[in-house]
C-alpha cells in the first residue's frame, strides 16, 4: 500500500497556542504530562519520541481537547467584528497543543500498536469525533467566519488569504454547519458512530494479519523460493516462536513473494486464501457487518447534508469534483487493461501447457507464471536486479536525486529521540544557502504493531503564521530487518515505493506557504498522489542506477544489458497491476454510490465484479472485508481512484522533462517546485497545473505508459 498520512479533520484547525491565555488546570497538567510540552531542543524543537508512555495518551489527549474548545470559545466570542485575522487567523493558531499530541498518538497507533494502546484507541476515537464536531457545529464561530468569507474586505486579502477563508467556509458548511439543531445532533452520532466501526475495522486487520500465517516445517515446502526469502521466513519463525520451521506472515510483503516464487501450488492457494479472505472468515474479527453499518451511516450522512450519495460529498472538493468524472477516466483504461489481462493470461497458459502442467492459470498462479513469462520474453530474473538494490544506497540515491532537483543535502542527526531504536533522523538544508530545512525520520522495517505497507507522514507542517515553522517529515516501511552488518536488498517495486514514499516527503519538504492548513501534502485527495508518483520515475535514470545500484558484492553498478531488460520489459504485467487496483477502485467507488440500501459486502463485491468483467484470474488488490484505505477511516473511501487520477497527471507532467534536457533539466525542476512542491493547497490544483505545463493534462501519456492501446 502506497499511501501517506494527511492531517486528519482532527487537525482541521492548527498551531501554536497562545501559553499566557493557558488556564492554570492545563498549566498544572503540563508539567506532569510530558506528552503536552512544546517540543524543545533543537531544530525549531522536536518530537519527545523518548517520553511517550501509553498511560499519558488519554489525559494528554483530553488535556488538549479541552485547551483547544476554551481558544475556539475566545474566538467565537470575540466582541470584536468579525475579521479575517481575529477569526481565521486566530483559528490557524489554535489548536496547536492537540496537533502535538496527536502526533504522537498517530505515530504510536500506526508504528508501536499494542492492546493496551488499542484499548485507548478505541476509547478515544469517538471522542475526538465528537470533539471535531463541536467546533464545526459551533454556531457563533461559523457565523464569523461566513462573515469573513462574504465581506467585501476578503477582496483584499492575497490570493492564500482568499484561498485560506474558502476553505474554511467550505470545510464547515461540509461538516454541517449550517444545518439545524437536530440533524447537527444526529450526524454528531453518527461521526462517532463511524470513528469506533473505523478503528474496530483497522484493529480486526491488524490482528488477523498478527495472529494467522503459514508454517512450513520440512525443507520441500520452501521449493522454488530465493535464499533471501529462506531467510526471511526463517526470521519470522523466530518472532513466531516456531523454531527450526520457516513462517510465511499474512502480509503482502510475505505473500507476494512467496506467491511469485514458490513452486508448491498447493502452498501458493493457501497462502492466497488466508490473505485475501483477511476480515472475511467469520467470528470475532469478521468485518463484514462493520461495513454494511458504515455504509448505511455514510449514506444517512450524505443525505443529512444535503448530497446525493457519499461519493458526491467526497468528491465535491476533489480535483475530479464528482463522481461521474472520476468512473469516466476509470472506465476509460477499465477495458484495455482487462484486455491486456486476457493477453497476459493467454502468454502464461501457453508457458504453462508447454511445461506440461496441466494446469489452468488460476489467481495463486498468476505472480507466479507472471515471473516465468518475464524471464521467457525479456531474459529478465527479478533475482538478477536485487542484488543491485541496496536499501541504504538507494538512500542515498534518494536523497541525490533531492539534491538535483530541490538543491537538498541531508546530514544525519543523532541528537534527536526516536519511538523505536531503528529509526533514523537526518537534517535537510538547502545546499548552497546551508539554511535549515526541515527533518526526515526514516522507519524502514518491520515489526509487530506497525501496520503494513509503506507510508508518509508529517509530524510537523511548514508555516509561518508565527515565525518560521520548519517542516517534519517521515517515511515508513516494512522490509525484512537484515542480519547486523548484511545489506537488505528489496525488489524493484519496492525501490520504486521508496521513491514515490519520499515524493511525499519532498512535497512536505519543499512546502512554502503562510498557513498550516494549506501547507505541504494538505492538498485535494486526487492530487496528492501526483508529486510522488512522478518522483517514482527517478529510479530508473541513468545518473541513479549507476551511482547507486551497486552490486552488494562486488560494488559494480548495474549492467547496462539488465537495465535495457528493465527498460524493455516497462510494460510488462500492466494488465494485471492495473485491474487488480482499478477493480478495487471500482468496487469503491461503486459501494459509495449505492446509497442507503442495506449492502451485504461479499454479494456486492462480487456482482459487481461479474457486471465489470473481472477476470477470473486475479482478485482485487484489497478486498473489502479489508479495505483499510475506505474503512479505516474517511480519507480514501470514494477516493482510492486518485491514484489512477494523478497517474494521469504524474505521466503527462514527467513528458516536460523528457520534451526538456531530460529528467535533470534544472529550468522544469525549478517550474515544478514553483507550480506543484512548494504551494501547498494555495492554488487550486487544476490551475497549479496548469500553470507548470502550460495546458490541462491528457490522459495518452497514462496509456503510453501502460503500453495500452488508445483510440486515435
Ligand atoms: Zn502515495
Amino acid at each position: 500500500m502506497r499511501d501517506l498520512i494527511v492531517r486528519s479533520i482532527v487537525l482541521l484547525v492548527a498551531v501554536t497556542m497562545l501559553v499566557n491565555t493557558t488556564t492554570n488546570t492545563s498549566q498544572a497538567v503540563i508539567e506532569e504530562n510530558p506528552l503536552l510540552a512544546k517540543w524543545e531542543g533543537p531544530y525549531g524543537g522536536i518530537p519527545p519520541f523518548d517520553r511517550v508512555q501509553i498511560p499519558l495518551f488519554k489525559p494528554a489527549l483530553e488535556a488538549a481537547m479541552a485547551e483547544q474548545i476554551a481558544e475556539i470559545q475566545r474566538i467565537a466570542k470575540d466582541p470584536a467584528p468579525p475579521d479575517f485575522e481575529n477569526t481565521i487567523v486566530a483559528l490557524e493558531r489554535s489548536g496547536s497543543t492537540l496537533e502535538r499530541v496527536s502526533t504522537l498518538y498517530g505515530v504510536w497507533g500506526a508504528t508501536m500498536s499494542s492492546p493496551d494502546y488499542q484499548a485507548v484507541q478505541r476509547e478515544m476515537a469517538p471522542r475526538l469525533a465528537a470533539f471535531n464536531d463541536q467546533i464545526t457545529q459551533n454556531e457563533a464561530l461559523f457565523k464569523r467566519i461566513e462573515a469573513v468569507y462574504n465581506s467585501p474586505a476578503k477582496a483584499k486579502l492575497n490570493s492564500e488569504q482568499q484561498r485560506l477563508a474558502w476553505l474554511y467556509y467550505t470545510n464547515f458548511v461540509r461538516a454541517g454547519a449550517r444545518l439545524s439543531p437536530e440533524a447537527k445532533k444526529r450526524l454528531s452520532e453518527i461521526n462517532q458512530q463511524l470513528a469506533g466501526l473505523f478503528t474496530k475495522f483497522g484493529q480486526n486487520v491488524l490482528a488477523e494479519e498478527t495472529n494467522q500465517f503459514i508454517v512450513l516445517k520440512i525443507e520441500e515446502e520452501l521449493a522454488g523460493l530465493p535464499q533471501s526469502l529462506r531467510d526471511a521466513a526463517a526470521a519470522a519463525a523466530e518472532t513466531k516462536k516456531q523454531p527450526g520451521t520457516w513462517v510465511i506472515m499474512n502480509t503482502r510483503s510475505s505473500i507476494d513473494p512467496f506467491l511469485t516464487y514458490s513452486d508448491r501450488r498447493d502452498l501458493r492457494e493457501k497462502a492466497w486464501r488466508m490473505f485475501v479472505n483477511r476480515g472475511d472468515n467469520g467470528g470475532e474479527l469478521d468485518n463484514n457487518a462493520i461495513i454494511t453499518e458504515i455504509l448505511q451511516l455514510r449514506a444517512e450522512r450524505a443525505k443529512l447534508l444535503g448530497y446525493q450519495t457519499h461519493a458526491h460529498w467526497r468528491l465535491e472538493n476533489s480535483m475530479a469534483k464528482t463522481p461521474e468524472k472520476a468512473m469516466e477516466l476509470m472506465e476509460a483504461v477499465w477495458k484495455p487493461a482487462v484486455a491486456r489481462v486476457h493477453e497476459e493470461v493467454a502468454d502464461m497458459q501457453a508457458l504453462a501447457d508447454k511445461e506440461g502442467a496441466k494446469i489452468k492459470i488460476e489467481p495463486w498462479d498468476y505472480r507466479y507464471y507472471m515471473e516465468k513469462v518475464r524471464k521467457a520474453k525479456y531474459d529478465l530474473d527479478q533475482n538478477e536486479i536485487k542484488p543491485y538494490l541496496q536499501l541504504e544506497k538507494l538512500r542515498e540515491g534518494i536523497f541525490w536525486v533531492a539534491g538535483e532537483l530541490f538543491n537538498f543535502n541531508f546530514t544525519p542527526a543523532t541528537n534527536v529521540p526516536v519511538a523505536h531504536p531503528d529509526i533514523r533522523v537526518w537534517e535537510v538544508t538547502d545546499k548552497t544557502t546551508k539554511k535549515h530545512i526541515g527533518l526526515w525520520y526514516f522507519d524502514p522495517y518491520a515489526r509487530s504493531g506497525k501496520r503494513s505497507g509503506a507510508w508518509m507522514n508529517a509530524y510537523r507542517t511548514q508555516e509561518r503564521v508565527n515565525g518560521e515553522i520548519t517542516t517534519i517529515v517521515s517515511n515508513n516501511s516494512n522490509f525484512v530487518k537484515g542480519k547486523p552488518g548484511e545489506p537488505v536488498l528489496i525488489s524493484w517495486d519496492d525501490a520504486t515505493t521508496m521513491f514515490h514514499e519520499f515524493g511525499h516527503a519532498l512535497h512536505g519538504l519543499n512546502s512554502n506557504v503562510t498557513y498550516p492548513s494549506l501547507s505541504g501534502t494538505a492538498v485535494a485527495r486526487d492530487y496528492v498522489e501526483f508529486p510522488s508518483q512522478l518522483l517514482e520515475h527517478w529510479l530508473s535514470t541513468p545518473e541513479v542506477l549507476q551511482r547507486f545500484a551497486l552490486h552488494y558484492q562486488t560494488g559494480k553498478p548495474i549492467p547496462q544489458e539488465l537495465v535495457d531488460k528493465i527498460k524493455r520489459s516497462a510494460t510488462f504485467n500492466q494488465g494485471f497491476a492495473t485491474v487488480e487496483y482499478l477493480s478495487a477502485a471500482l468496487v469503491d467507488m461503486k459501494l459509495h454510490l449505492a446509497g442507503d440500501r442495506k449492502i451485504d459486502p461479499d454479494a456486492f463485491e462480487r456482482e459487481t465484479l461479474a457486471q465489470l468483467g473481472m477476470p477470473k484470474e486475479i482478485v482485487m488488490r484489497h478486498r473489502t472485508p479489508h479495505f483499510l484505505h475506505i474503512f479505516s477511516g474517511d480519507s480514501y473511501s470514494a477516493g482510492y481512484y486518485s491514484y489512477l487520477w494523478s497517474d494521469v497527471l504524474t505521466a503527462d507532467a514527467f513528458g516536460t522533462f523528457v520534451e526538456g534536457k531530460g529528467p535533470y533539466d534544472r529550468a522544469v525542476a525549478e517550474r515544478l517546485r514553483k507550480h506543484v512542491f512548494s504551494i501547498g493547497n494555495t492554488v487550486d490544483p487544476a490551475e497549479a497545473y496548469r500553470a507548470f505545463r502550460g495546458r490541462d493534462p491528457k490522459v495518452d501519456a497514462l496509456m503510453k505508459k501502460r503500453g495500452f492501446a488508445t483510440k486515435s
